[in-house]
């Protein structure tokens, strides 16, 4: 979608510090850092949010999850922990409608979340 940010992001439209990349994802630092690391990791493939799921995107999801694991060790915080964060929708201040992992860490973090 060429007017979506992430998708431009993907192709090469926008400039990122791309963190991670493979067939189906990619992980870039976000531009706005809440934590000493935040890093947000993208499927290629457009999916607006949450919502918009199908069972077809079950392989993409289940490779988000785990490039997460592979930043995380990449960027020294696995063992002292992070957080991961998917908004969804208006309430949870979704701002970016392509779906996004926000990876935290390098601080305490709070619960419950603001
Ligand atoms: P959301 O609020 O939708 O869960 O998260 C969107 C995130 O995208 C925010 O943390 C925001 O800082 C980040 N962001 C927005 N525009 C850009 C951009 O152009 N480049 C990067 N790297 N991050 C962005
Ligand atoms: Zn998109």
């Amino acid at each position: 979608m060429s007017d979506c940010l992430f998708c431009n992001i993907v192709d090469g439209t926008i400039p990122a510090e791309i963190v991670y990349e493979d067939k189906q994802v990619v992980a870039f630092r976000d531009l706005n850092p809440q934590a000493p690391l935040h890093v947000l990791l993208i499927p290629k493939k457009h999916i607006a949010t949450l919502n918009d799921l199908e069972s077809e995107d079950n392989a993409v999801m289940g490779a988000l999850i785990l490039a997460a694991k592979k930043v995380a060790e990449a960027e020294g915080v696995a063992e002292s922990g992070y957080r991961t964060v998917i908004n969804c929708g208006e309430q949870a201040g979704q701002s970016v409608y392509h779906i996004h992992l926000h990876l935290l860490a390098g601080r305490q973090m709070q619960w419950p979340p603001g």
